[in-house]
């Protein structure tokens, strides 16, 4: 892959996982590329003001780092962690302290293992694509898709 083709792949990647959220998430989700406003943190959900949840990733990651983040915040909207958290203005990124007895370990374990669940199937069910992340978010939409129907 030449360094211009990585450059173009790394854009797919990223619009394939906004267009790929919603059905992983099993609802309205958005996805940005951007420092997340948890300092200190590489990826991050929140509930935005009008109630879409919305996943920040730092948009300088490694592709394989950037997935799991992806499939770990995903994890936590669809575990059902953001039905109860309140509503958040976009703050600045690495603006706003996280105490790390604030953490619930449980839901972290939780998104940890819809990540794993979905990467599991991905990588068995992976179709034929540029990049592993677009093989997996194909198979994964693949799957929601014909599930749903
Ligand atoms: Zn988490």
């Amino acid at each position: 892959m030449t360094k211009q083709e990585a450059i173009i792949n790394r854009r797919i990647d990223q619009a394939l996982m906004k267009y790929a959220a919603p059905y992983l998430a099993g609802q309205p989700c958005r996805v940005k590329f951007r420092k997340p406003a948890a300092k200190g943190f590489n990826a991050s959900v929140h509930n935005s003001l009008d109630g879409i949840p919305e996943v920040n990733l730092t948009p300088d990651m490694d592709p394989e780092r950037t997935l799991k983040s992806y499939l770990h915040e995903l994890g936590h909207v669809r575990a059902g962690h953001l039905d109860k958290a309140g509503k958040m203005h976009d703050m600045p990124p690495d603006s706003n302290p996280v105490y790390w007895n604030n953490i619930n370990w449980q839901n972290e374990a939780q998104a940890d293992a819809w990540r794993d669940q979905w990467l599991k199937y991905g990588r068995k069910h992976a179709k034929a694509a540029d990049t592993e992340t677009q093989g997996i978010l194909y198979a994964l939409v693949d799957y929601y898709k014909t599930k749903t129907n």
